[in-house]
């Protein structure tokens, strides 16, 4: 594999214990993980490719906790509607197209836009994990997937039993395709859509096989009053008493936790996929993250799936966090290292990958990113963490590593052809047209 490295960086924010943002730093990339930073001497083999980063800013790729990427596919198809509607628009175009072909395409795509806007590790919920994350790996995503379990068989077909059996196969399919290196995980949809019984076993499923678990949780109001109703308890408690919280949980959303759900939630170690555009383009609810950061939860930031957020671009969700933060207490309670961090190491905390990535530090895999700070929209800069909160976008991110593999090269993707990806979509959406 290639070695790089990353010379004279106009900023290099390193987002360690010191949140440290080095000028002029050069980082050196062999066999895929970060081996120096402004090392006294470098290496001389013609093995390292030089990447040029005077003009650019290298951070950490961003961590996307909460997502559905194949539903690329669906975006702008529901609009006006609220999670109910929502569900009910998606889940009839789902069964229309999602078979195992279309959901590998779907997430192909959404890893690409990943990508390409900078985001290098997304932790997916969605039906064919196989055909899904062998897809997203071909891309070169780092992408985090798991078999999903309903009560009810699901568009892939499968009952409840053969979910289970699916599951047990996983570790080795996981093994087998390879790519980034990902932990294990089971994914339940939610306390709305798994009994207490099924969920007891999906934790004991968890622990038997040391994976982790991702589900949503409390997504809405709604949600809390089904689950009353369901199990005159709080989703939070429901996955309490299930064992679910006994294995370290993600909870997708988490907006609507009581004060002794966050305390549960924190005494378990459970952390939180905050996908703040998501929640208020359905009108879900604000949740408050300085709360739950306050209580020592890992909080990441996720965009959720394309259906609902339209988009898998985490610039906007680190500006909607810090704006929610300062409608909800105040401008001077939005501190822009949490927010930075919460795109990165605490991301990388909430999804159990903090070992691995989520900051730029000797030994750790080399996910990174370049922004280019050339565009008239990024002068001048006064604060660096303030630029990239409220001011970068994606189009700025100009290249990409994944493991030390370089997966965008001058905005383009490098392991897959952009222009056959998106005819293959276009000539598949042709089956909605009976929907439209
Ligand atoms: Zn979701």
């Amino acid at each position: 594999m290639k070695n790089y490295i990353i010379q004279n960086a106009k900023y290099l924010v390193v987002v360690n214990d010191k949140n440290e943002i080095l000028k002029g730093a050069t980082l050196v990339i062999k066999d895929g993980r970060i081996e120096d930073i402004d090392p006294t001497q470098l290496p001389t083999d013609k093995e390292y490719e030089i990447f040029d980063a005077s003009e650019h800013l290298i951070m950490p790729g961003l961590i996307n906790t909460h997502t559905h990427l194949a539903m690329t596919l669906l975006r702008g198809w529901a609009e006006g509607v609220n999670l109910d509607g929502f569900l009910e628009h998606i889940w009839a175009a789902e069964a229309a197209i999602m078979d195992k072909e279309t959901c590998a395409l779907g997430t192909e795509l959404g890893a690409g836009e990943a990508l390409l806007s900078g985001t290098t590790t997304t932790l997916d919920m969605y039906l064919n994990p196989d055909a899904t994350h062998k897809a997203a790996v071909k891309v070169g995503l780092r992408h985090i997937a798991g078999p999903i379990f309903f009560d009810f068989p699901g568009l892939d077909g499968l009952d409840w039993d053969q979910r289970v059996a699916f599951a047990r196969q996983w570790p080795l399919i996981h093994k087998e395709i390879g790519g980034a290196q990902t932990p294990l995980f089971f994914m339940p949809h939610s306390v709305y859509t798994d009994s207490a019984e099924h969920l007891s076993e999906v934790a004991a499923l968890g622990k038997e096989y040391g994976a982790r678990i991702h589900l949503h949780v409390s997504e809405t109001e709604a949600e809390n009053s089904m689950s009353a109703k369901i199990h005159g308890k709080t989703p939070t408690q429901v996955i309490r008493d299930t064992g679910i919280l006994d294995v370290p949980t993600t909870f997708g959303h988490g907006v609507h936790l009581s004060d002794a759900d966050i305390e549960i939630t924190a005494s378990h170690g459970g952390s939180i996929a905050h996908c703040p555009g998501s929640n208020l383009k359905l009108g879900s609810g604000i949740a408050d993250i300085r709360k739950y950061q306050e209580a020592g939860i890992a909080v990441g930031l996720g965009t959720d799936g394309c259906s609902s957020s339209n988009d898998l671009d985490m610039w906007s969700v680190l500006r909607l966090a810090a704006h929610m933060i300062a409608l909800q207490h105040s401008p001077v309670d939005v501190e822009l290292t949490g927010i930075v961090r919460a795109a990165t190491i605490e991301g990388a905390r909430a999804v159990g990958v903090s070992d691995l990535v989520g900051s730029l530090e000797v030994g750790k895999e080399a996910d990174l990113i370049a922004i280019d700070l050339s565009a008239l929209h990024l002068t001048p800069v006064h604060n660096i963490l303030a630029l990239l909160v409220f001011a970068a976008g994606r189009s700025d991110v100009s290249d990409v590593w994944v493991a030390g593999e370089r997966v965008v090269r001058s905005r383009t993707l490098v392991k897959i052809d952009q222009a056959d990806l998106r005819k293959r979509v276009s000539d598949r959406m042709s089956a909605l047209d009976p929907l439209r």
